[in-house]
Formats: C-alpha cells, structure tokens, sequence
C-alpha cells in the first residue's frame, strides 16, 4: 500500500504511476548516463503539464491548489517509476516560494544543491552559484553549490525537503520490494521457486516491514506539514529522517539480494533504485543530529498527536455516545464494568445483544468518548478471542451460557493449544478425545473424553473454563480430525502444574488431562471443525482508537533521559526507539483510517505485530543497558519494585513477545505467504 489512504489519493497515485511509468524516464537516464548536463527536458515538459511538481501551490498562483500530502503522493508514485527532471527539487522549491518553478535547493549550509543541474532557478542559502554534476543517481542532476558556505540554517526548508524526499523513499522502497517478490515468485533453483525457500521469504517479509514503516513515516510527516503545528511537523520529519532513508536503502540491498546475479547487471533497473535511495540518504545528511532532536523533543513532553478526521460522521451519534459515556463515569467503579457490558460498550464491534454490531466510526467514537470520560474498559485477556469463537460458530445455548458471565469477568478463560510436542505446528497435536456414548458409559452420558497434556497455558491455575484443541478423528489429515471443546476446568481428571518462567515467576502452566469428560453440549460447532475455528476469529474487526503514543518501555528510556546526563550515544539510540514506537503506532493510525474509509485491513496491520514486537524488546533491552552495571547487584527481581529491578524484569519478561501467539518466524511464514504471495514452503 503506498502513502495514499484516501479514495482520492489512492486514485491520484494510481494514475499518476501509470503515467510516470509511460514516460519513459528510466530510458531517458540511461541514454543520458555520459551527459553531466543532461536536464530531461521532455520528461519535465510532462510533468510540468500535469503540475506534479506544483499541486501544494495554491491554485491562484498556478498551483494545483493541494495539500503537502498530496504532493507526497504524486512524488512517491513518480519515484516508483524513477523519474528524472528534478521534481523532488522542483516540489521542495514551489513549496517554499509559493510559485511553481524548476527550482534546485540548497536544503543543508555547504551542501549540495539538491536537483540544480536540472532546475531554471537555484535556492541557496549560500549564495553563489551553481556547478552541475553526474553523480551516484543517474536519474538526477544535483549541483555543487559555490558560495561561501554561512550559517544558515532554514529550519522549515530542511522540514519540507526530508518530508518530500521521504516520500520519495517510500516510492523507491515499495518499487523494490514488488520487484523482488515477484521475481522470488518465478525464479527456480532446486527445482523450486526461490520464493518458497524460508530465507528468501524471510528477506522479503522483513523487506515488508521496512516498506510499511518507511510509508507510514513518509504519509506522517507529509500530513503533519499541512497541520498547524510546527512542533509536531519537527517530531514527524525527524522520525522520517530517521525510518525513511535507512529503510529505503535495506529494501533497494534486499530486493539486489533477492535478484541475484541478474541484480548485480547494470542492465536490470534495481541498481537505479539502489542509486536513489543511497543519494536520498546522503542527501539529507547523518541522521545523528534527528536523533538528538527527536530525544530532546521527546524530553522535554512532546509525543505525536494523531487525531483521526470522521469527516462528520461522528456528529449525530456522539451526543448519545458522550451521555452514556459520562453515566458510566459517574458509577462507583465497582459498578463500571456491568453498565459497560449492558450498553454495549465494552465489545461494541461484536453482534447485538453482546455488542452494538458497531460500524468503525461508532466503535471509534466510543473509544474516545471513554477515554474522554475517564473510563478504563477491563481486558478480557484470553476471554476476548475465547468469546469471538463461540459467538461465530457457537449454538445459541453456548452463547448465552458463557458470553455474558465472561464479560462480567465472572467466567475465566485459558487455551488450551500448546503441547510438549506441537508448538508453530499445532496441527500436529496429539491430546485425544475418544466418544463417549450413553449406552456404553456407566453414567449415561453423552460426550467426549478427553486426554492429553498442555503446556505454556496462561493462568490455566484460575481459569474457570479453557478453550481446548483435541483429535477426535486419528485417521483424518492432521488438519481435519481436531475438534474444538469448551472444557471446564473444575472437572474431575485435570491436573493444573505452575511453571516458573524466566522472570521467576509462575504464570503459565503445564496442564494434565486424564480422561475428562466433555458434555457435546460443550462443543462448538462439528467435530472436526477445531483447526478452521482456531484460525478464525472475530477480533480483528476491531477497529480500534489508535495513537502514535510510545509504548511503557519507550516512556522509560525517555524518563532515564529526563533523569541523567546521557551520552551522544546514548542519546542517539533513544532517538531512534522513540522514531520505532512512535511508527508502530502510526500503523495502527492507518489501519483505522482504511477501516474508516471502507477498506479491511492492508499489510501494515499484519507487520505491525511484528514492528510492535521488536520495538519493545529493544527498547526494554535500551532500559536495561542504560542502567550501566546496576543489573548486577540489584537485589530482588519485581517487576512493581525498585525502577532498575522494573527494567531487568521488563527486559527479561518482553523476550515472550517474539514467542506467545505466534512466533515471529511463524508471522514472517504467514506475511511472506499470505499478504506477499510467495509460495509455501
Ligand atoms: C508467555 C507465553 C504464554 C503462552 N500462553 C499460551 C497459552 O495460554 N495457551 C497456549 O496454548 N499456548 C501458549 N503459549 C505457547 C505459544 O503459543 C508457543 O510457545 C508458540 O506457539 C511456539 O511454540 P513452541 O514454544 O513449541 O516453539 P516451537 O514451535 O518448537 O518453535 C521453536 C523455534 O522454532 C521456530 N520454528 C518452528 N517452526 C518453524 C517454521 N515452520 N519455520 C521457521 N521457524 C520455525 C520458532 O519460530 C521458534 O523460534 C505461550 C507461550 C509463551 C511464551
């Protein structure tokens, strides 16, 4: 998915591509590779005519009268196709003078003078004059500036040039990415297609996830140069600086990588993207300095603001939604969660009578309408895709019986899925349940009996019910033979062991079952039918109120910063945690707005897992290192206790991240496979 979110953006950048790609602008910059001056007038001439270089120019001066997010659209789908003439230059320039022109900027003092070998007029800040030159991208002719280098420095200039030429990153980016996959889809080796091997997958998923984060910081920062404030364009351009240019890069070496030798030709285009996102990079120079700013601004209490438009829909309904948000408030605590549950409130995107069978702007505004009133909801842990389950595929007994208590928090749910032997591959289970008929079973009943042993269960030692996978077929493909049961956990033959985990303590557990009778009023849907209900789930139609906060770990190393005197290094390194966290959020941020604007959820929403995940174990790992030598005599491990003891459990206890729900190895299988494609293993 590219910058674009909105039905008119995505339009604009499609047919902008389309365009760009008929142009023939790599042909020209190719032809041109041994012509220092080379200007490329007729790709220019073009694009003049469409105005892509002028769409933020308000229309009275003969611009397209657009927004700077606008223009960032059009220049990524220009820089997907490599485009020559100078538009980056020309766009930055027409932003900063208010007119269109063909203009080279000089964004840094005794820099470069960005596109001046192409452009009719130069904006220095050195004065002088300009030298046009080849250089590393042959789609560009930048310029040596030959002023006498000042000290000035232009603040907003810098800000307009690293948010466009993000942009332009994220063109790049995704340009390499599609060219890998798709030669990952047809090349053979081994007899197979390359894509199918797990290392190629691998490169292109984690490809993914750089291509997501550097979009979503690319679409930020352009959006926020339309807002109407200066310190959150300044927070958003430095986390571009910093996601965008280096991201580019990895992707322009992974997709060289994927090619192969055919990538290392000049004759196969990847080198010309390689080529732009390396002179990108240079371009807006060492990120060190964003690093610092995006440190000292997260210190001193700034953190991006998202605020999500719904365009009016939220009008007619918010009052209503407001009122009972502030009835609930005004209840003793105690009393909270039941008039949560009973308005429907508390899982408002989940079918009536339990939810609201909430539309996404409804859940939305309910979000923030609690959030406004003060109004914490209750985390209904593994209750909340226990539940989804059986409103899915449950008889209405079950659903009556369980989902209402569960919400109350009056009924406790664990999963009971692992096993010593089946992990990733859960189809692999073995846990059995044998058929239980009422003429042969001493008691009359009618059911399932269940045996087997589960691990790794989460507060298996207080759960009331669990959600248990078992094979009820043997000679059935593995797949197909799984039956889902509802078992409770008070029956007569479970047996519940804590299992103590790395941090110490003991929150999962090794979970015994022998001979446990299971009623077939307790099974959800056909026998059979477990391993296509484990996979499905209501859950991801939440829409949720998503932010671009920083995550607890993050808010810690910004706190240790706050605290002491750090080192550049240091510094440096909390800079780029807090660029991670604030992207991750800022995926979450898209994902709602696509849901807003009609669309299920794109790709950023499957790799912000695994962004999310790696972002909180570095961070917390920062934590940990930031605290020097103290770690080895800090005394009693508590996660609640003394800040350096919080930090070492924090660390040690976010290394499950990576594991729980789905290995980060098993989520780079189901993104390479599922969202990119590629062929299974
Ligand atoms: C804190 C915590 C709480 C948990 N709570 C529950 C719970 O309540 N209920 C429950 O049922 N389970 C629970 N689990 C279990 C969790 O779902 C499993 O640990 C997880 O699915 C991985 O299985 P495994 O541990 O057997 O590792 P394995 O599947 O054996 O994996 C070991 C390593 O091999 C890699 N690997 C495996 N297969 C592949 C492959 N095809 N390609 C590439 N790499 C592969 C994995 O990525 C991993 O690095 C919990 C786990 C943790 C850590």
């Amino acid at each position: 998915m590219s910058i674009a979110i909105s039905d008119e953006q995505v339009e604009l950048a499609g047919s902008l591509r389309k365009r760009a790609a008929s142009l023939g602008g790599i042909e020209a910059a190719r032809e041109a590779e041994h012509d220092p001056g080379a200007t490329f007038d007729e790709v220019w001439a073009a694009a003049e005519e469409m105005g892509i270089a002028a769409i933020a120019v308000p229309e009275s001066a003969g611009g397209g009268g657009g927004t700077v997010l606008d223009q960032a659209v059009a220049l990524e789908a220009c820089a997907h196709e490599l485009l020559p003439g100078g538009l980056l230059g020309a766009a930055i320039g027409s932003i900063l003078t208010g007119r269109p022109g063909r203009y080279g900027v000089q964004v840094h003092p005794a820099g470069v003078v960005w596109d001046g070998g192409t452009a009719a007029e130069a904006l220095l800040l050195d004065g002088g004059d300009v030298s046009p030159s080849a250089g590393l991208d042959l789609t560009a002719r930048h310029a040596a500036a030959t002023g006498v280098p000042g000290s000035a420095v232009d603040d907003r200039r810098r800000r307009v040039a690293v948010t466009l030429a993000a942009a332009e990153s994220a063109g790049v980016a995704r340009w390499c990415l599609e060219t890998a996959v798709e030669y990952a889809k047809v090349r053979e080796q081994f007899g197979k297609k390359i894509g199918s091997f797990q290392a190629i997958k691998h490169l292109c998923a984690e490809m993914l996830e750089t291509v997501e984060a550097v979009t979503a910081a690319a679409w930020d920062a352009a959006a926020c140069a339309d807002g109407e404030d200066p310190a959150q364009w300044a927070f958003a351009a430095d986390v571009a600086h910093l996601i965008c240019f280096d991201g580019a890069v990895e992707v322009a070496k992974g997709c060289i990588q994927v090619l192969g030798g055919i990538g290392f030709t000049f004759e196969h285009d990847a080198h010309l993207y390689l080529r732009r996102a390396h002179s990108l990079r240079a371009l807006v120079g060492p990120s060190d300095a964003a690093a610092e700013r995006l440190t000292a601004a997260a210190v001193a209490g700034v953190r991006r603001r998202v605020d999500v438009d719904l365009g009016g829909r939220d009008e007619a309904i918010r009052p209503e939604v407001a009122a009972t948000a502030d009835a609930i408030a005004a209840l003793p605590p105690e009393e909270r969660r039941a008039a949560l549950v009973e308005t429907g409130f508390l899982t408002p995107h989940w079918p009536k009578p339990y939810g609201l069978a909430a539309d996404p702007t409804l859940q939305i505004v309910i979000d923030q309408e609690l959030a406004r009133a003060g109004v914490d909801r209750p985390d209904l842990v593994i209750a909340g895709w226990a539940l989804p389950t059986i409103l899915a595929h449950g008889t209405e007994e079950q659903c009556a019986r369980f989902v209402r208590p569960s919400l109350m928090g009056e009924l406790v749910w664990c999963q009971l899925f692992s096993e010593p032997g089946s992990g990733s591959d859960l189809a692999s289970l073995r846990t059995k349940a044998i058929r239980v008929e009422p003429a042969t079973d001493p008691a009359g009943r009618a059911g399932w009996s269940i045996s087997g042993q589960k691990v790794w269960t989460s507060v298996a030692e207080r759960a009331d019910w669990g959600i248990c996978l078992a094979r009820t077929d043997p000679d059935a493909p593995p797949h197909k033979g799984i039956t889902y049961f509802l078992v409770d956990m008070r029956s007569p033959g479970i047996e519940v062991r804590p299992l103590r985990e790395i941090t110490g303590e003991a929150l999962f557990n090794e979970v015994f079952l022998d001979a446990v009778f299971v009623p077939d009023e307790n099974v959800v849907a056909a026998p059979g039918d477990g391993w296509r209900l484990a996979r499905t789930t209501l859950a991801n139609e939440r829409v949720a109120m998503a932010s671009a906060r920083l995550t607890k770990s993050v808010e810690r190393i910004v706190q240790i910063a706050t605290e002491r005197e750090l080192g550049a290094v240091e510094r440096n390194r909390i800079g780029h945690q807090v660029a991670l966290a604030t992207v991750c959020g800022l995926l979450g941020v898209r994902t709602t707005l696509r849901a807003l604007a009609g669309h299920g959820p794109g790709a950023e929403s499957s790799v912000a897992k695994l962004l999310g995940v790696r972002s909180r174990q570095d961070s917390s790992e920062l934590a940990l290192q930031l605290q020097g030598d103290g770690i080895a005599v800090l005394g009693e491990l508590e996660r609640d206790g003394d800040p350096v003891a919080a930090d070492v459990w924090e660390a040690l206890n976010t290394r499950c991240l990576s594991i729980a729900g789905g290995t980060t190895q098993i989520l780079r299988n189901v993104a390479g496979e599922r969202i990119l494609g590629l062929p299974r293993s």
